[in-house]
């Protein structure tokens, strides 16, 4: 047999794995978007019909999304148009990933904005697709201009766009988005993962514009452990994106799970009021620190330029608070760390950290 380093791609070899931050015990974890909420946690009733629900879940026969109800209950807690077919992931990282490999052709190529979401880049390398990186301005605003330059030039077959944008929270303007869905040849992505945090969506053209595929996570609204992501477009690209969907990627757990909550819709919009009220709140104080400059944010993260992201992230973490640390990760994250939105209490402990080493 050959040695397997001559059989396994050596570009993967060169890879590094998406980092997942172990979380020693007692640490407040603000890193990864997650909600600081159990979603149901709040209500001994609502967690004993959810274990209910869990118990009658047929854990002993292959799930099938499409009789599950899941996609009809979607459809109706977020309004997605009846002209929208609707494809299920496993996150929507899964989504991202089967929506590159749909368009993975020699020569063809995927564009983004920079920095972004990092699983754009990282799919299109592992399909072998070219990948054009437009950065941000250096306020974290779009290049327009620049990006339909890139666009006439490189003709993507597919885009993403991050709206709002991780890693910075940014927001682009709805016309921005519009113009690049207008311009582009192929299939545009705009990866609502933080829609349910910012003031707009295209959810009402999913299904409208033939080359939009609409996305959205209930991972960031309470839900990052079940694994449940949705794409919705026009039959032409979705019924392909169906076709090499592994087969049984949803399971039945998490169908129920999902389902349970969307009965429940009004908890968990509650919730994400109450996120969306403390990054206000969070980005009022931290604005208010002279020697760090807090990014505008439309979603449950707060971006933040200080003058030394390693000392922020140390003192941080040696008070047993997780944050993301993106310095190093693109040039103009230079000195920025991204602080996701938890209760009231942890995000106090962080400001008040900040102003003794900030306010001195
Ligand atoms: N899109 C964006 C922009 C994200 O930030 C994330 C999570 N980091 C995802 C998609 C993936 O979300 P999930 O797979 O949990 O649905």
């Amino acid at each position: 047999m050959s040695h397997l380093s001559d059989i396994i791609r050596a570009d993967i070899r060169a890879m590094s794995a998406y980092q997942v931050a172990a979380l020693p015990e007692g640490f407040t974890k603000l890193d990864a978007m997650e909600s600081p909420y159990h979603p149901f946690a709040h209500s001994p009733q609502l967690q004993a019909e959810w274990a209910a629900r869990l118990a009658e879940a047929p854990i002993h026969l292959y799930p099938n999304p499409a009789t599950s109800g899941l996609q009809a209950a979607l459809r109706q807690a977020f309004d997605i148009p009846a002209a929208a077919e609707i494809a299920l992931g496993n996150g929507s990282d899964e989504l991202i990933q089967l929506i590159t490999m749909l368009v993975a052709k020699p020569g063809a190529a995927v564009l983004a904005l920079e920095p972004s979401f990092v699983m754009y880049r990282h799919n299109a390398q592992v399909y072998g697709l070219d990948y054009i990186g437009v950065p941000l301005n250096d306020d974290f605003s779009m290049n327009l201009p620049a990006v339909l330059e890139a666009i006439a030039a490189h003709r993507p077959a597919l885009v993403f766009v991050s709206y709002p944008n991780n890693p910075t929270g940014v927001g682009f303007s709805r016309a921005q988005v519009q113009a690049i869905i207008n311009a582009a040849p192929g299939v545009v992505v705009v990866d609502e993962a933080y829609g349910a945090f910012s003031g707009d969506s295209f959810l009402p053209q999913a299904g409208q514009i033939e080359n939009l595929v609409l996305m959205r996570t209930v991972s960031k609204i309470g839900f990052a452990g079940i694994r449940v992501g949705y794409a919705a477009g026009c039959a032409e690209i979705i019924n392909e994106l169906a076709k090499i969907v592994p087969p049984y990627n949803m399971n039945q757990l998490s169908l129920a799970t999902a389902k349970f909550a969307l009965e429940h819709a009004d908890a968990i919009a509650a919730t994400t009021a109450k996120l969306k009220a403390e990054r206000e709140r969070m980005l009022a104080q931290l604005q208010q620190i002279a020697a760090i400059q807090a990014f505008e944010s439309e979603a449950n993260f707060i971006t933040v330029r200080v003058p030394d992201a390693d000392q922020l992230f140390d003192t941080l973490k040696q008070n047993k608070i997780l944050i993301k640390k993106l310095h190093g990760a693109h040039p103009l994250l230079a000195q920025c760390v991204r602080i996701t939105m938890g209760a009231p209490g942890q995000n106090d402990a962080v400001l008040a950290l900040m102003r003794a080493l900030y306010e001195k």
